[in-house]
């Protein structure tokens, strides 16, 4: 592993090359994000965390543990979410999409690409700003979309020139000469390919075999077998000399290679072929490989005019795709429910985070939002002021009425503070400290401006038609008040302190008022006479 990186830019530079690669090791990237995602926790840089997470999710898919992949994903991408991370939610939908692809969902694969494309912006490197478009270009031409396709390929083959980048623009004729061979339009597929080879030899760029097999493949499709066995040979020649490739490459080369000599009529040489692709598929356990060549063999029988053999060789071939499907659909259910599961549980997580920062009584925030949300508020605003409100007398509410009734008094005010706090401080917030007493939070407003709009709430508490309740027994409220520019540099303790000696001021004048300073009472309230 490389040396240790205490630098969060060294870091983000070496995730980058992981994020940014147009093919990788998956194991190995897998090993250095998981090493990255350590420094970067110990830098306690998150953002940086949350990318290196992202990557070994991908890689995780890439080396073929999509459902390990699919449990990683939802808590990367709520993390995104909630810290506005525009670029890595882009990143995030992009892996779901392929997973998706995997799983052989072609319409969430769309969905997720599109999602993909929509949140890139200035941010996106040029990578993304092709690779993305070229992705969802790949799901359209999945969801039988070609001309949409074609038309995403054409946009991304633009950006590519413009941004001058022609590995990305190499695979992206790659990619979109893949589709229109899938889609069946041969000419299309002959098309792009031919710009495709034009362009490497113009750069002097040699394709890679998975580039070449791409074309080999449109080749047979037209007819072309001699080119075919050339481009594939070319292919199969560079394998393993320049980049890392996945290990069904080989086989899968080799296995196009046998069809183009079939199609030559050179059937030995198909055979020989085939029996290497068949012998790496065993060695390297790669069933769907396999499948495809035992297709094959039973085809080459058939162009030999073994008729009997080709009969018993489709009858393998025919077995094994059907264990072959209900592998993978197994597979893939075990991956869906574990997605739901990773969903699932961050659905319950979060419902309890929300559960457990309110007050049951009344519904209102309690001390433990206070707690997380005030500190924050104090650092973002320029001018805030808190308010505790205490009832007045409740006792003889619970003792002359009942505690119940007091219940039915605290679940009352708490809806009469909230409509009145939002109507003036939509920003802020209530919350029900414990027993009778309140919090409010008036973000971006000055002592003076909120001292009224706390005389206000005070007024439609004491104003509102309690008989119902409390059968003639009044319902009043204290409030004392404070704001930034209370104290020198005023942390929530602080605030709090001064704002409950205000309070304690309010009940000893009498209750029912607002106050907000002392000693100078500058601020007292008590039925719109200002006391100075
Ligand atoms: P003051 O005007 O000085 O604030 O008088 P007070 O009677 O409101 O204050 P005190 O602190 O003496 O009494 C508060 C009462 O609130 C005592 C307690 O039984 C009652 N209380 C606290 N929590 C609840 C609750 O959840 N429900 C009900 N019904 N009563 C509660
Ligand atoms: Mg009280
Ligand atoms: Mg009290």
């Amino acid at each position: 592993m490389e040396d240790p990186v205490d630098d969060a830019e060294q870091l983000s530079v070496a995730l980058l090359e992981i994020e940014d690669a147009v093919v990788w090791d998956a194991v190995a990237s897998l090993d250095r994000a998981v090493v990255i995602e350590q420094q970067a926790l110990r830098l306690g840089d998150e953002m940086l965390a949350a990318r290196a997470r992202l990557c070994q999710a991908n890689m995780w898919m890439r080396s073929g543990d999509v459902a390990t992949a699919a449990r990683q994903i939802s808590k990367i991408h709520q993390w995104a979410i909630d810290h506005d991370a525009r670029r890595l939610q882009a990143r995030t939908h992009l892996v779901w999409a392929n997973i998706h692809r995997h799983l052989g969902d072609a319409a969430q694969c769309l969905e997720h690409s599109v999602l993909a494309v929509e949140l890139l912006d200035d941010q996106a490197t040029p990578h993304m700003q092709i690779w993305h478009r070229t992705k969802l270009a790949d799901a359209l031409g999945l969801n039988n979309s070609l001309e949409a396709a074609r038309q995403r390929y054409a946009q991304a083959e633009g950006l590519a020139y413009e941004l001058d980048q022609p590995d990305l623009l190499i695979m992206l004729l790659n990619n979109w000469a893949y589709c229109e061979y899938s889609a069946g339009a041969h000419e299309g597929a002959e098309e792009v390919a031919s710009r495709l080879q034009a362009l490497a030899a113009r750069h002097g760029h040699q394709l890679e075999p998975n580039a070449l097999d791409t074309i080999g493949s449109i080749q047979i499709e037209n007819g072309h077998f001699a080119e075919a066995e050339r481009t594939l040979q070319i292919g199969i020649a560079r394998y393993g000399e320049g980049r890392y490739e996945d290990a069904d490459a080989l086989p899968e080369y080799l296995l196009t290679l046998a069809q183009a000599q079939r199609g030559l009529g050179a059937t030995d040489r198909a055979q020989q072929s085939l029996d290497r692709s068949r012998a790496l598929c065993l060695e390297r356990d790669l069933g769907d490989v396999l499948v495809r060549v035992q297709q094959e063999q039973a085809e080459l029988h058939a162009a030999r005019g073994e008729f009997a053999e080709a009969f018993a060789a489709h009858k393998v071939f025919f077995a094994s795709f059907k264990r072959l499907q209900s592998q993978q659909r197994e597979a893939q259910a075990r991956t869906r429910q574990a997605m739901f599961e990773a969903d699932e549980a961050l659905r319950e997580a979060e419902r309890f985070r929300e559960q457990a920062r309110r007050d049951p009584l009344t519904g209102l925030r309690n001390r433990r939002f206070v707690d997380e949300e005030l500190p924050r508020l104090l650092d973002a605003s320029e001018s805030l002021t808190v308010a505790i409100v205490d009832l007045d007398h409740f006792k003889r509410i619970n003792d002359q009425l009942s505690h119940d009734v007091g219940d039915q008094v605290l679940v009352q005010v708490a809806k009469v503070l909230e409509t009145e706090l939002t109507a003036v401080a939509p920003d802020g917030f209530v919350a029900r400290l414990g027993g009778e007493e309140f919090l409010m939070v008036l973000p971006g407003a000055t002592l003076g401006v909120a001292t009224v709009r706390l005389d206000g709430i005070r007024r439609a508490v004491g104003g509102y038609e309690w008989n119902g309740i409390t059968r003639g027994l009044p319902v009043t409220v204290s409030v004392g008040a404070a704001d930034l520019y209370s104290a020198p540099a005023p942390t929530q303790a602080d605030l709090l302190s001064i704002a409950d000696r205000n309070l304690y001021a309010a009940k000893r004048a009498g209750r029912d008022r607002v106050i907000s300073a002392i000693p100078e009472a500058r601020h007292l309230y008590r039925d719109g006479a200002s006391a100075a």
